[in-house]
């Protein structure tokens, strides 16, 4: 799926504003401050669009910078190296491990980076950028339903978010009345 839906993904499922917190929600230390104080909601957002941001983001902010527009054509072989390190279960486990042995709170939002991953599989059709979940060991892939091909697709994605928020106020919604 495009960028900016996976960082939603992220901080709906893997945050504790999300459906992670549960009934819960954020915790009573946020609830003195400002509404979007939870850390991990930030965290899920940004591991949501990391595997993106660390492979073709490099690529899009080099032709921003060098005044050749945004193009989708001339993606440097680096860059192709870098999704397929993001995009790949190898490329994740090393990642994730790394991260949460770095941090142990990340665990949480750092799942919003599998996540992505996950969700691109069935999202991306044949082509340049079918999800290389198997990389380096196989150049397999599941030829899914591309999303910017699919209207059905980019919609009912956006519609799942909307469906999941309204989740999420449900479980505040209980437990507030028990
Ligand atoms: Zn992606």
């Amino acid at each position: 799926m495009d960028t900016l839906f996976h960082g939603v993904l992220g901080a709906t499922l893997c945050s504790r504003t999300g459906l992670a917190g549960g009934r819960r929600g954020p915790g009573p230390e946020f609830k003195r401050r400002w509404l979007l104080s939870d850390w991990t909601l930030w965290a899920a957002f940004f591991f949501g669009i990391f595997p993106d941001l660390a492979s073709l983001g490099i690529h899009f902010m080099m032709d921003a910078f060098s005044g050749n527009g945004v193009r989708w054509h001339g993606i440097p072989a680096f860059v192709f190296f870098l999704y397929d390190v993001t995009h790949s279960l190898l490329g994740i486990a090393v990642g994730y491990g790394l991260l949460v042995a770095w941090k142990r709170a990340l665990w949480l939002p750092a799942l919003a980076w599998p996540l992505h991953v996950l969700s691109d599989v069935p999202t991306h059709g044949t082509g340049r950028f079918l999800t290389p979940i198997l990389w380096p060991f196989s150049d397999w892939g599941f030829a899914g339903w591309s999303w910017w091909l699919e209207p059905r697709v980019f919609y009912g994605g956006w519609i799942l978010i909307g469906a999941l928020w309204l989740v999420v106020i449900a479980l505040r919604l209980t437990r507030r009345k028990t």
